[in-house]
């Protein structure tokens, strides 16, 4: 296969004495749609924070397109092409969409900062947003107010927000909590419909979803990877459902 869009080796992060992600290995391609899916501290969202550069690896490798890059700095990550879902804290509500998308576009800046470009009538890349918002569905919705979008429509915001920066890279890390069964539906099929053109790694708990969209998944449980393949090969398998049962509330 070609090289990977990014590729974590033996990828490790410790926390004191405890290894939140041990010696995982990972690749995502672009056109490929992968979930990562594991019980509650199975070290998933400590994943997605080291391969967006939030975080330092403890050890292990970490390559974007064939170069490594586990000692950059995290704003080279954005500015590479590696992007994620921005938290709904991020969403400035008294500002309208099309605003909080074409901020974003200026990849890796803290809320204050882009306050503080509105009010100083600072430019911020439009055309980026406009597709963005566009291809999440809420092109009609580009003047509301954030505040008032619903709960589904935040989530889709916060896709587009990650999609402006034009990412190689799309790290999804449960972007379809607390969505009802037909929204969750509709934004897994754009989720899908993203992975033609970028690399997407899906975390999601919701094996139905999982199943119906990834194009490949990795099994973690405790830090480690437990199982990685096809969906078809892990939803066979009885030692992923031991473990997640085993782990499930
Ligand atoms: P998941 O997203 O799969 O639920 P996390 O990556 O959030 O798992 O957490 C994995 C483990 O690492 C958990 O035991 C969690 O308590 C621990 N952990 C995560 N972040 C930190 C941190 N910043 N400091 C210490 N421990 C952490
Ligand atoms: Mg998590």
């Amino acid at each position: 296969m070609n090289t990977p869009a990014m590729e974590a080796i033996g990828l490790t992060r410790r926390f004191g004495g405890l290894v939140a992600v041990n010696d995982v290995n990972l690749a995502l391609h672009v056109g490929e749609l992968h979930a990562v899916i594991g019980p509650n501290g199975a070290g998933k969202s400590t994943l997605t924070n080291l391969l967006s550069g939030e975080l330092r690896p403890s050890a292990g490798r970490l390559l974007l397109h064939g170069a490594e890059v586990g000692d950059w700095p995290s704003w080279r990550f954005a500015r590479a092409g590696v992007g994620r879902s921005f938290q709904q804290t991020n969403v400035l509500k008294p500002m309208t969409v099309r605003e909080n998308v074409r901020l974003a576009a200026q990849a890796r800046i803290t809320p204050l900062r882009r306050y503080l470009q509105v009010v100083t009538g600072e430019h911020a890349p439009t055309e980026a947003a406009e597709a963005a918002l566009t291809r999440v569905g809420l092109g009609a919705l580009t003047g509301r107010t954030a505040g008032t979008l619903s709960h589904g429509q935040l989530r889709q915001l916060e896709i587009a927000m990650a999609l402006a920066a034009g990412p190689t890279v799309l790290l999804l890390d449960e972007p379809l909590a607390g969505m009802g069964p037909e929204e969750s539906e509709r934004l897994a099929g754009l989720l899908k419909e993203l992975a033609a053109d970028h690399a997407v790694m899906l975390i999601e708990h919701d094996m139905d979803v999982v199943f119906a969209v990834a194009d490949r998944v990795t099994v973690m449980v405790d830090g480690q990877v437990l199982e990685q393949g096809a969906p078809a090969a892990i939803r066979g398998s009885a030692a992923v459902r031991d473990a997640y049962l085993g782990h499930a509330a």
